[in-house]
C-alpha cells in the first residue's frame, strides 16, 4: 500500500556480513577516486576550465574527485534549462512524479553501502554516521513521495448550492537548492526533491566541500527516470555566484540549508524584487543551531552522561542539532560530569574507514581552526576536563573536548562552534536549568533528562526549541518521525520530513464553479 512509511534501518556493523558488504563497498569506491564531475544542466555534461577538488579530510592527500564549477553565465544556462522544463514537468501527474522518487529510492537502497562509502571519504563521517545519512535520503524519497499523492485532490473545502468549489496545490517555479557539508546526501537529496516532487525543476548547488556525492545521486534521479532540465546540478563557489542565484528575477524560491550568517544574508537578498520579477520569493532556510542538553537531579545519570557524549560528539559536533552546552542540576553537576569525561576519554579518534572509528575528523581546514581557536577561548573561559587537542599533520582530527563550569553567558555558551567541543554549566535549580537552556538565539533541538513527570510537562511548554527529546540525545531526528526544524535564529521552521513540509513548495489555487 502506498501510504505506508516505515524508516529505512540502519546497519549492524557488528554482523560479519553487514561488515564485510561495507568494506568491499569501500574498496570499490577506492577504485573511484579522482574522477571527474562535469556540470548536469539540461542532462548535457559540460566542462569548465575552472574546477574544484574534493579532498578526503581525513587524508588531505587524497582526491576524492574534480569537479567542474559554473560561473555566472553558466548557472544563467541552467536557469533557462530549468524555466524551460518546468512548463511540462508541472504538468506531469503526481503519482509519475512520486515514481521517480520511488525508483531512485530503490536504487539507493540497493548500493547503499556504496553512497555511505562515499560518505566516509568526503565527509569523513565514520561508518555509522555515514549508514544514518544514506537511510535518511532514502527516507526523504520514500517519504516525500508518498506524501505528494496524498495532494493529489487538494484539500477538501465547502460549496453551496449551485457551486462546485475546489482547493488545489499547484507547484511555484525554479528553485535553488543551496545545500550543507554536513548531511551531504540526506540533506541534499531531500531538499532537492521535495522541490522536484512537488513540480518544479531546481538548480542544485552542493556544498564545496561535498560534491561528489551529491553528482552521484544526480545520477541515480536520471537513472530513475527524472527528464531532463529538471535538476540541474550546478556546483559553484557560494561566495562567488550564490547572490547572482538568489537574486535571479526568474528564481521562484530558494532552499538554503547552512550557517546562520549565509542563512539571514540569503534572506535578505531574496526579498528584494528585482527588475522583471512577477512574485515575492520564497526562502526555506535552516541554520545553525546551540542545543542545550539539560539534566535534572532525579535523572538516570548513566544515561544522562552518554546522552551528553553521544549528542556532542557524533559526527565530531557537525551536526546542527549537536548538544554542543549542558546544563546540569547543581546535585548532580560533578556525577555527571565525571561519568561524560569517562566516556569520552575512551573514544576513538582517527580514519573513519576503520569500522571501529568512534570519530572520524572535522570537514577542511577552515573549521579546524575555526575549533581550535574556540578551544583556547575555552581555556580562559572554563576549566578543560577532557581532549583540547588537535592534530591537522594527516586530517583534520581533533580529541573530543570537554569544558566543566562555563558561565552561561561565555561565547562557548553561546556560539556555534560545529566541533567537538561542549561547555558545561551548572543550575541551581529547575527554574534555572530551563532559563540557561533558553539562553540563546537559537532555538533547534534540545533534551532534558528527568524522571520528573512535572518537569518533562514544564519542559514541554517552556523549552522553547523546534525538537525537544526527552531522556534521550537531542540528535537524530527521524523523518517521519521527528519532523525536524528549529525556532527563532535556527531557521523558519520548515520542518523537513514532516507533514507540512511539500507545501512550502506549492501554492494553492481555489477554484469555484457556479451552475
Ligand atoms: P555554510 O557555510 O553556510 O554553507 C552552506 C551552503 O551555502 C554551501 O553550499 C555554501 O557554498 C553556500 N553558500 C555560501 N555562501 C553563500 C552565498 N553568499 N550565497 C549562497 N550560498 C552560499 O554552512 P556549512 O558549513 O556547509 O554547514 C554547516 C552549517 O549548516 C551549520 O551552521 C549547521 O548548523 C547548519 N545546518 C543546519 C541544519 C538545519 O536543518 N537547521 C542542517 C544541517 C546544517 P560553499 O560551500 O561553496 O561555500
Amino acid at each position: 500500500m502506498v501510504l505506508q512509511y516505515s524508516h529505512e534501518p540502519f546497519s549492524n556493523f557488528k554482523l560479519d556480513t553487514n561488515k564485510k558488504e561495507f568494506q568491499e563497498s569501500l574498496s570499490y569506491v577506492n577504485t573511484q577516486l579522482g574522477k571527474h564531475y562535469p556540470l548536469i544542466i539540461n542532462a548535457e555534461r559540460i566542462e569548465t576550465e575552472e574546477k574544484t577538488f574534493s579532498m578526503n579530510p581525513a587524508n588531505t592527500k587524497e582526491v576524492i574527485g574534480s569537479i567542474s564549477l559554473a560561473n555566472k553565465e553558466l548557472v544563467e544556462h541552467a536557469m533557462q534549462s530549468a524555466s524551460n522544463a518546468f512548463e511540462s514537468w508541472k504538468k506531469w501527474s503526481l503519482e509519475h512524479r512520486a515514481n521517480i522518487l520511488f525508483r531512485a529510492a530503490a536504487i539507493m537502497r540497493r548500493r547503499k553501502h556504496e553512497f555511505s562509502s562515499y560518505l566516509v571519504k568526503e565527509a569523513g563521517k565514520p561508518w555509522n554516521e555515514a549508514d544514518a545519512d544514506t537511510a535518511e535520503a532514502i527516507d526523504f524519497l520514500e517519504y516525500y513521495a508518498r506524501q505528494v499523492i496524498q495532494l493529489k485532490d487538494g484539500i477538501p473545502v465547502k460549496s453551496r448550492e449551485g457551486e462546485y468549489n475546489q482547493y488545489n496545490y499547484v507547484p511555484l517555479g525554479v528553485g535553488i537548492i543551496i545545500s550543507p557539508f554536513n548531511f551531504p546526501l540526506a540533506i541534499m537529496a531531500g531538499t532537492a526533491t521535495a522541490a522536484i516532487v512537488t513540480g518544479n525543476t531546481i538548480l542544485l548547488k552542493p556544498a564545496d566541500a561535498t560534491p561528489v556525492i551529491a553528482a552521484k545521486f544526480v545520477e541515480v534521479m536520471e537513472e530513475a527516470g527524472l527528464p531532463q532540465g529538471v535538476l540541474n546540478y550546478v556546483p559553484c563557489r557560494g561566495s562567488e555566484v550564490g547572490d547572482y542565484l538568489v537574486e535571479h528575477p526568474q528564481t521562484r524560491f530558494v532552499t538554503f540549508t547552512g550557517s546562520r550568517e549565509v542563512g539571514c544574508r540569503i534572506y535578505e537578498k531574496a526579498a528584494k524584487v528585482q527588475p522583471g520579477q512577477k512574485w515575492l520569493k520564497r526562502v526555506i532556510a535552516e541554520m545553525g543551531g546551540k542545543d542545550t542538553v539539560a539534566v535534572d537531579k532525579d535523572a538516570d545519570l548513566d544515561l544522562a552522561a552518554s546522552s551528553i557524549v553521544s549528542s556532542a560528539f557524533g559526527f565530531s559536533g557537525q551536526k546542527c542539532s549537536a548538544g554542543s552546552r549542558v546544563v546540569i542540576h547543581q546535585d548532580v553537576y560533578d556525577e555527571v560530569l565525571n561519568k561524560a569525561v569517562a566516556l569520552t576519554k575512551a573514544l576513538t579518534v582517527g580514519n573513519p574507514e576503520e569500522v571501529s572509528t568512534y570519530m572520524g575528523p572535522v570537514i577542511h581546514k577552515d573549521s579546524y581552526k575555526k575549533i581550535m581557536s574556540f578551544i583556547e577561548l575555552g581555556k580562559e573561559e572554563g576549566r578543560l576536563v577532557a581532549g583540547g587537542e588537535g592534530d591537522d599533520s594527516t586530517g583534520y582530527f581533533i580529541q573530543p573536548t570537554i569544558f566543566a563550569d562555563v558561565d552561561e553567558n561565555a561565547r562557548l555558551m553561546q556560539e556555534e562552534i560545529f566541533g567537538p567541543v561542549v561547555a558545561f554549566s551548572k543550575a541551581r535549580d529547575f527554574d534555572h536549568m530551563m532559563e540557561i537552556a533558553n539562553n540563546t538565539d537559537y532555538g533547534l533541538t534540545g533534551a532534558l533528562l528527568t524522571k520528573n513527570r512535572e518537569h518533562i510537562e514544564r519542559a514541554r511548554e517552556e523549552f522553547h526549541v523546534g525538537n525537544l527529546y526527552f531522556n534521550r540525545g537531542c540528535t537524530g531526528a527521524i523523518v517521519g518521525y521527528q519532523p525536524f526544524g528549529g525556532f527563532n535564529m535556527s531557521g523558519t521552521n520548515s520542518k523537513a520530513g514532516g507533514p507540512d513540509y511539500l507545501l512550502l513548495h506549492m501554492q494553492a489555487k481555489t477554484t469555484s464553479e457556479t451552475f
